[in-house]
């Protein structure tokens, strides 16, 4: 079986409250299969042209007419071929992980087997966390009126966002937590918003809360002060959307103190990266919850990510994305109608059992985002500059 073509795919679809981007890539082989993957960048792909060059450029002509056996040897291939030229992190390595999805979807297609299975099986649901909001976005009742549906199928894990007026924020969380029942565990996130000094605080107001984890609290950069803080902090912190490999990994457990691991298979390099990766998080005792925020393809990576690995015991599920999931992704439900008992489905049909609807993602083309930052509405906010 040999790779007769690699084509990404750029989307920017409408959602209630932004447009979003998406990068996917779809390859194709002598035999007639045709495999889907996808990239994100931490909040879908804001630049999905920048990437789908990346792919077009540097990873189709290393993978055209090359015989797919296994994934590994051909997805070490593009990271070695480019690793001195393009880096091994960001871009290129999320451009990678959207061809390297693909090619596990290829290979288990043509075993006749689902990418779970093929990766060692060891659970048929994975369940889900819901991701909602910025706190500042409304009320507690807001807030836990968008959280319901999920609640009502059985989720049982909710994580809302602070920002730059973090101390009404945590006066909603106080009494959202009040309205929420109390097995419903909760976790935030600071996306990366606040200084050293701030994030030592609202850990400590988030431990008073039974908070689960505090999330990217300072800019991933950063790295002193996450250390500083994952040794003061009440609550666990989590990072690992913007962390790309093994080697990246071990510096966030070993210095940075990071106990809760979120790598995201269309992010840190692909299926097989993620699953080493969690096999590392295990020896340091840290938590693997995979990063979720991108479209339908990415949604069943980090499945078949979860359904394979023991110590994964829930992945991220962002509320806002389950419309461009609908409409994009051919399969199994992946919104409301998909989860029971707080969990989704792992696919059995082979392949990875998600594909693109290209007819759909046809009809939504790439717009270059131009001076839009995505994950604002009007422009730069506060919580893209840091806390005051
Ligand atoms: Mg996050």
């Amino acid at each position: 079986m040999q790779i007769t073509s690699v084509v990404p795919v750029t989307v920017t679809f409408p959602l209630g409250r932004e447009p979003m981007s998406f990068c996917f890539v779809r390859l194709e082989t002598d035999d007639g299969l045709v495999g889907y993957g996808e990239a994100c960048d931490s909040y879908g792909c804001s630049y999905a042209g920048v990437l789908a060059e990346v792919i077009t450029q540097a990873y189709a002509p290393l993978l055209i007419g090359r015989d797919i056996v296994a994934v590994e040897p051909l997805a070490d291939r593009l990271r070695l071929s480019t690793r001195r030229r393009l880096g091994d992190q960001w871009v290129a390595t999320q451009a990678r992980s959207a061809v390297e999805i693909a090619l596990w979807d290829l290979v288990a297609q043509a075993a006749g087997r689902s990418v779970s299975q093929l990766l060692g099986q060891v659970r048929d649901r994975v369940a889900v966390y819901a991701s909602s909001t910025f706190l500042d976005e409304g009320p507690a009742q807001f807030h836990a009126d968008l959280l319901a549906p999920l609640l009502e199928r059985g989720v049982r894990m909710a994580k809302v966002r602070v920002g730059p007026d973090w101390q009404q924020d945590l006066r909603t969380l106080t009494e959202l937590r009040g309205l929420l029942d109390d097995d419903i565990a909760l976790m935030v996130d600071g996306s990366e918003t606040f200084t050293l000094p701030t994030a030592v605080e609202i850990a400590a107001r988030l431990g008073e809360l039974g908070v689960r984890w505090f999330e990217e609290p300072i800019p991933q950069g950063a790295r002193a002060a996450i250390a500083t803080l994952s040794a003061r902090s009440a609550v666990p912190i989590a990072y690992g959307e913007h962390l790309y490999g093994r080697e990246d990994v071990l510096g966030a457990l070993t210095h940075d103190g990071i106990s809760v691991l979120q790598p995201d298979v269309s992010i840190s390099g692909g299926i097989a990266e993620s699953r080493a990766i969690a096999g590392l998080a295990s020896y340091y005792g840290a938590r693997i919850v995979p990063h979720v925020c991108a479209g339908p393809i990415s949604l069943a990576g980090n499945v078949a990510l979860a359904a394979s690995v023991h110590a994964i015991r829930a992945i991220e599920y962002p509320l806002s994305l389950i419309p461009a999931w609908e409409a994009l992704g051919v399969g199994p439900p992946l919104g409301l109608a998909g989860i029971q008992d707080g969990s989704l489905a792992v696919p059995s049909v082979p392949g990875l059992g998600v594909r693109l609807a290209e007819d759909v993602a046809a009809r939504y083309p790439y717009q270059v985002p131009g001076a839009r930052v995505a994950g604002t509405v009007g422009g730069l906010p506060d919580r893209f500059v840091g806390d005051r």
